[in-house]
């Protein structure tokens, strides 16, 4: 063991990972050669040897553990690298908060007993215009939420142009079963109208449900149910109006040349009783579940003991009110990332392109400045590209696979996507201190 330490590269790992987790891989390296000695009756391998296997098996766990990557994809939420990448008035929030006490669950004024929940409705109230709200861990559970407390063993209504399958298998019929809802389809896949949930009332109606086609679209001969139309059939017949959300935008993305996306507010001056949203997507903000709207309708689901098994923990309280404080403030929203580099102006991108181009460009290595499209993501405006631009990579051996493969095992991390034989990384989703990284992986990639 001492031997193994005192090596240099054994030795630097140790600054990296701790010494626990190196011994422990040398340990583990020793186990398996002794066992394979024995049963095989082998000769011990050069201490060389061991020294790689150690190497290689301390890289593997660290591939495998969480760590940081540079996004080259373009795309803006990309929900496996983590969707938002949070305001830095978020991360001082996790930091001050999660690094001592906190009034979580404590009232300051009375000395006693609080609620989680009250550290963030009022702004969301105030950023939604909703008169009350409720946060649980994600999207996915805020709709079962609502199903459990209004439709449990009773009928829902929904388009049937508006049955969605998320990422990560969730489905809406299959969420509406489990919850024990039985599920009512009206209208076609292309056209709904509002007469066809007005015909499909019946004394076992719990619940009207609108869902965001986030991922696709369909386009043509369509009509859909206005919400407010919904909303007021619903007023009228007594039943309770919802409306998954999907991405949650705050404010109007048209001014990034992005088509409409439905806001919050939107959805709640329409008046559907319960709008359900994600906090990382649109919002920029820490993975959660948020629903806002009328006030005795979330009383309903603040009163359902599954609540319990989807709050959430208080960094995500903390981030969130930090985030949403930034859309408070006039023109905070900027400082949020996803907003920063949707507005990152293409002169920007393709000045950092061509810069890096000088800094990398060889023999062996082709780079050039390429303008591409980037893209929401996140399940958000499936078809809406954004003029970005960024580098085209062809390493010495033209293997585009091979090359990204490289880049993903580099120092940092750059997860990039390949088209047409050739590595593309858009700049919009790399930050613009990050450019000297992205010229040190591609010059480790000359070799
Ligand atoms: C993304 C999305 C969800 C799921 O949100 P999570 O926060 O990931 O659970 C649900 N519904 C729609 C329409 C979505 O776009």
């Amino acid at each position: 063991m001492s031997r193994f330490l005192a090596e240099p590269e054994i030795s630097a790992w140790g600054e990296r990972v701790g010494t626990t987790v190196v011994k422990a891989a040398v340990d583990s390296v020793l186990r398996d050669v002794r066992a394979t000695v024995t049963r095989e009756r082998q000769n011990v391998p050069p201490f060389d040897a061991l020294l790689e296997r150690v190497d290689a098996r301390l890289a593997r766990e660290e591939h495998e553990g969480l760590v940081a990557v540079l996004n080259g994809t373009g795309i803006l939420l990309h929900t496996n690298l983590g969707r938002a990448p949070l305001a830095a008035a978020a991360l001082d929030a996790v930091v001050t908060l999660d690094s001592g006490y906190s009034n979580l669950e404590f009232d300051l004024g009375a000395g006693a007993r609080g609620s989680r929940y009250a550290r963030v409705t009022s702004l969301l109230c105030a950023t939604t215009g909703a008169r009350d709200a409720l946060v649980v861990n994600n999207c996915a559970a805020a709709i079962l939420l609502i199903l459990d407390t209004f439709a449990k063993g009773r009928e829902v209504i929904v388009s049937r142009g508006e049955l969605v399958e998320i990422g990560g298998g969730f489905r809406l019929p299959d969420v509406l079963a489990r919850s024990g809802a039985s599920l009512v389809e009206v209208g076609t896949t292309n056209k709904t109208y509002l007469r066809d949930f007005e015909r499909a009332l019946t004394q076992d109606t719990a619940l009207l449900l609108r869902s965001h086609t986030s991922n696709y679209r369909i386009e043509g001969f369509t009509a859909e149910a206005p919400a407010a139309e919904l909303a007021r059939l619903g007023h009228r017949a007594g039943i309770a109006t919802a409306e998954d959300l999907g991405s949650g935008a705050l404010i109007d993305v048209t001014q990034f040349g992005l088509p409409h996306e439905r806001t919050v507010l939107e959805a709640v001056a329409d008046g559907i009783d319960l709008v359900a949203f994600s906090g990382d997507k649109l919002l920029g903000g820490p993975q959660a579940g948020i629903i806002v709207g009328a006030a005795s309708a979330v009383a309903r689901l603040r009163a359902n003991p599954l609540l319990r098994a989807l709050r959430v923990d208080k960094a995500t309280l903390a981030a969130l009110a930090a985030t949403l404080r930034l859309y408070v403030r006039p023109g905070g929203w900027r400082e949020i990332p996803f907003y920063r580099m949707l507005a990152t102006p293409l002169d920007e991108l393709r000045d950092r392109a061509q810069r890096l181009v000088q800094r990398v460009e060889c023999a062996a290595l082709n780079v050039r400045a390429v303008a591409l499209q980037s893209y929401a993501g996140g399940g958000t405006l499936p078809q809406a590209g954004l003029a970005s631009y960024g580098l085209s990579v062809r390493g010495p051996d033209h293997a585009a696979e091979h090359d990204a493969a490289r880049l993903r095992a580099g120092r940092p991390r750059l997860v990039t996507r390949i088209a047409d034989g050739a590595v593309l990384i858009d700049l919009r989703t790399i930050p613009p201190e990050s450019d000297n990284d992205v010229a040190d992986v591609l010059t480790a990639l000359r070799r």
